[in-house]
């Protein structure tokens, strides 16, 4: 299954969708995981199209090298750094250097996740370790890291990658349905204590969205998948990133600790 759309179609569709939504990120750095493909690619072309600098972590240089070249082709702003979200130093010199290098850091989007499947009895420490790693300690490094230039400016808008698959269940995916409301926690742990200081956190729960990651269920689960879904379709990485663009922008200033779900009503 391949849901890659070219680089016209992917530029057509951001552009309808930032101007219909109006909203304006010039002046602001963002920082966003995972920014080599599927949402993570999605999020960083569509805040680098309402006018965010955008520096793009990616452990895949070569899918990162593609994410910037469509964000420059299309005019955009963009920065490939090469980091593993779980390398606790790593992840505090990336955004060293990305304050340093824009004045500051305004955005940040916890994107990079993974799924490691298994049946509870079948799952090995391993897949377990990795999954929490990647999708609740990167979010917390990141978290952590960026929480400092955002705090010292009095302004900021942190946006994590969560899961319907954490709030509802979804058997073989124990670890990663762990994960996620680990992330949602931090959330709104972290959405109360930098409050004051301006700096909103939010959450996005996507439901089935059409990357590689959804692709890996297969054609007849995903068939199966799509019934149960009230708006009788997947999400777009559009779906998503439309709605992190939301909570980027100023139109969200009151809203903090909150968590979207974004599944064609399929949790309704
Ligand atoms: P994806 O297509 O698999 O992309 C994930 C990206 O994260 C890849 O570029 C991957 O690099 C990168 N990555 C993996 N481990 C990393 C690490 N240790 N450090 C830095 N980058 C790393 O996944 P996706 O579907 O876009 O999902 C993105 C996020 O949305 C995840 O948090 C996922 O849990 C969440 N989500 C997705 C769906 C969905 O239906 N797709 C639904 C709900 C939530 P490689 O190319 O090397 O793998």
């Amino acid at each position: 299954m391949n849901w890659t759309r070219t680089l016209t179609e992917e530029k057509t569709l951001t552009e309808t969708i930032t101007k219909r939504l109006s909203v304006d990120l010039s002046g602001q750095a963002a920082l966003v995981t995972g920014a080599g493909r599927g949402l993570g690619r999605c999020i960083a072309r569509t805040l680098a199209a309402a006018g965010a600098k955008v520096a793009c972590i990616d452990i895949n240089l070569e899918t990162l090298q593609e994410t910037i070249d469509c964000i420059r082709a299309a005019g955009g702003t963009a920065e490939p750094i090469a980091c593993n979200v779980t390398d606790s130093q790593r992840v505090g010199e990336v955004v060293d250097e990305v304050t340093k290098l824009w004045g500051g850091l305004q955005i940040l989007v916890n994107n990079a996740g993974i799924t490691r499947d298994n049946m509870i009895l079948r799952m090995k420490d391993e897949q377990w370790d990795a999954v929490l790693n990647i999708n609740l300690r990167g979010t917390f490094l990141f978290t952590r890291a960026a929480a400092k230039p955002m705090i010292k400016a009095h302004r900021g808008r942190i946006i994590n990658i969560a899961s319907v698959s954490g709030l509802m269940g979804n058997p073989g995916q124990a670890n990663y349905s762990a994960s996620k409301p680990g992330a949602i926690g931090l959330t709104r742990t972290v959405a109360r204590e930098l409050a004051r200081r301006q700096v909103t956190v939010n959450a996005v729960a996507p439901g089935f969205i059409a990357t590689d990651m959804t692709a890996a269920l297969g054609e007849e689960m995903l068939a199966q998948v799509k019934k149960e879904i009230p708006l009788g379709r997947l999400g777009e990485p559009q779906d998503v990133a439309d709605a992190v663009l939301f909570l980027a922008s100023d139109a969200a200033s009151f809203i903090t600790g909150h968590v979207l779900t974004i599944d064609g009503g399929l949790t309704v």
